[in-house]
């Protein structure tokens, strides 16, 4: 096999070939462009390109050299390979650090040893060389004591040169990332146990947001990111190319339909190829997020369905289970309105009884000219809350784009009424890691909320509790209707817990008390309720909210009352539609 790299003997690039290839013939290149050459002339069958390092970034001629080489595809991407790269500086035998005057290496290598170089020879010439190994060769070649080289120990040995002192790099982690490609493409059908990257060129429009679009096509379908570089249009001044790595193949079906969105999004997208990922030491193995589930084989009963699980499932949001005997009393105002609010009413419900805080960052308004909640800094401040009482904090999450930065504040992640069927939420809440508390839709029927939970359950999140908050009936004089018909139903065909929000089926705090006790008989296992410190003022559902004194009676009658009433009958079977 001959392997063309840049460099010569004794150059990195050999040694990361090697390791993919350790009987190669090492065909020596000048330049980068050169190395693309040789491969497509036929003179090695196979090249192996630095990309990036660690310590000085992106080796930008490799960049610049991708659409070229990799853009037609007659040249296939193999693997990604990272080494070690430890300097030495070397010169002729007998040499020592006060005689030299000049050091020479690849200017890559001369940048990571900037550090040893500045203390250590502050007034030599540095002299950029086409490779490290290449500039012992110069060195040995040219038999002047004040000279020396820069580059890894062996090549000492393969040019007769004296290692004057070892490991000089300003970083001991110090790597460099390789790509190494073939002329045949690899052929055989792809071992989908061994972790694959795709890297792709995209070329947007200048217009707000198609960057960001770009992105979210991966973050859509939890596709990881490994690399983002820009490079400048060199023909068109001041635009720029951007290069991705990605984790998965193009083969894979979400990293697919994502190159798919970015092509029709994008101006132009060159897809330089999927290889095989660095899979030695340090190699990050990241959770590969399964298949979608319209891809899948249907399983035989839905996720959520009691027989699954027939003793029930327990979620636990910090050290609070969900789902056992005890009910669980989750209370806070409906939103964040100050610190000084959120602080007294976490503080007024903890001492209560309560087991978790709720309040709304994001809130979901009627009008568009109503509070919409603090956003980011009401999550700082549930967080804040959180440290003061020990409790747990759920907060609701609007959009999916926004489901890692609440997942960063909140202990559990509310999605709310109104986006019970946004699917796509649905689907990010399933890869969020977090327990999700889900709330049936006014206008929902049991079915669509139980396959609602099928979403979030199919896409790796087993940790659902369902919350019946009332649906919209003919009654006017309440807000809402409290289903507890679907309450008792809903314990029966899942395993999932389920919670009752008497506030936001009540509209009106005077029968708040009589409607969570009710949701408790019918079989929730627990309440979340509406609390505020001055309700007559709230900026958000002040008429549902109960004051400090109303929600401690609460408290105590459902701690007085009896535990959470065992499931009843045996579920009736749930077709998946
Ligand atoms: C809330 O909990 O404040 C809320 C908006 O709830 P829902 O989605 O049930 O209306
Ligand atoms: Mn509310």
């Amino acid at each position: 096999m001959r392997v063309a790299i840049q460099g010569t003997r004794g150059a990195f690039s050999e040694a990361a070939a090697r390791l993919q290839w350790p009987d190669m013939e090492t065909v020596s290149c000048r330049e980068v462009g050169d190395v693309v050459t040789a491969v497509r002339e036929g003179r090695a069958e196979a090249g192996c390109l630095a990309i990036e390092n660690t310590l000085v970034g992106s080796v930008t001629p490799t960049y610049d050299l991708l659409q070229y080489a990799f853009g037609d595809g007659d040249l296939h991407l193999s693997r990604e390979i990272r080494l070690p790269v430890h300097h030495s500086i070397m010169g002729l035998a007998g040499a020592r650090l006060d005689q030299i005057t000049k050091v020479l290496s690849h200017p890559v290598a001369l940048g990571q040893c900037r550090i040893w170089l500045g203390r250590q020879l502050p007034n030599v010439t540095l002299v950029n060389a086409w490779d490290t190994a290449g500039s012992a060769e110069i060195v040995a070649r040219e038999a002047d004591p004040t000279q020396a080289a820069i580059c890894a120990r062996h090549a000492a040995d393969a040019y007769g040169l004296t290692v004057i002192e070892d490991r000089i790099e300003d970083d001991p982690t110090n790597q460099t990332r390789f790509l190494t490609f073939t002329a045949q493409p690899a052929g055989g059908p792809v071992d989908e146990s061994i972790p694959r990257k795709t890297s792709l060129i995209v070329w947007t429009d200048h217009r707000p947001g198609m960057l960001a679009a770009v992105l979210q096509a991966f973050a859509a379908r939890g596709v990881n990111l490994t690399s983002l570089q820009s490079r400048p249009e060199r023909s068109t001044p001041w635009t720029y190319r951007f290069y991705f790595d990605v984790e998965g193949g193009s083969e894979d079906p979400r990293l697919a339909e994502a190159l798919e969105s970015i092509e029709a999004l994008a101006s132009r997208i060159v897809i330089l190829g999927s290889y095989t990922a660095w899979q030695g030491e340090g190699a990050v193995v990241s959770q590969a997020a399964p298949r979608p589930p319209h891809l899948r084989a249907k399983p035989d009963l839905p996720l959520f369905d009691r027989r699954q699980h027939p003793a029930g499932t327990v979620v636990t949001v910090g050290s609070v289970q969900i789902g056992g005997d005890r009910p669980v009393i989750i209370a806070g105002p409906c939103s964040v309105e100050s610190q000084e609010m959120i602080l007294q009413t976490a503080q007024a419900v903890a001492a209560s009884g309560a087991d978790m805080l709720r309040g709304g960052a994001f809130k979901p308004r009627t009008s568009p000219y109503d509070f919409q909640g603090l956003g980011a800094k009401g999550l700082k401040l549930l967080a804040e809350a959180r440290e003061q009482t020990g409790l747990p904090v759920v907060t609701e999450v609007m959009g999916w784009e926004e489901v890692p930065l609440v997942a960063r504040y909140a202990d559990m992640l509310q999605i709310g009424a109104r986006n019970m069927q946004n699917f796509a939420l649905l689907r990010a809440a399933g890869r969020s890691g977090k327990p999700i508390l889900l709330k049936r839709g006014g206008g929902a029927t049991i079915e669509e909320w139980l396959h609602a939970a099928e979403y979030i359950l199919s896409s790796g999140n087993p940790n659902v509790v369902l919350c019946e908050r009332g649906i919209r009936t003919f009654e006017r004089a309440t807000r809402h209707t409290l289903d507890l018909n679907a309450v008792a139903l809903v314990r029966e065909r899942t395993h999932l817990p389920v919670l009752a929000d008497p506030s936001h089926a009540a509209g009106v705090r005077s029968i708040v008390p009589a409607l969570a006790l009710a949701g408790l008989a019918a079989g929730a296992q627990g309440v979340i309720v509406e609390v505020h410190p001055d309700p007559d003022h709230a900026m958000s559902d002040g008429d549902q909210s109960l004051d400090f004194r109303a929600f401690a009676e609460l408290a105590a009658r459902i701690r007085g009352s009896a535990p959470v009433m065992p499931r009843s009958g045996s579920p009736a079977p749930v077709t998946i539609a």
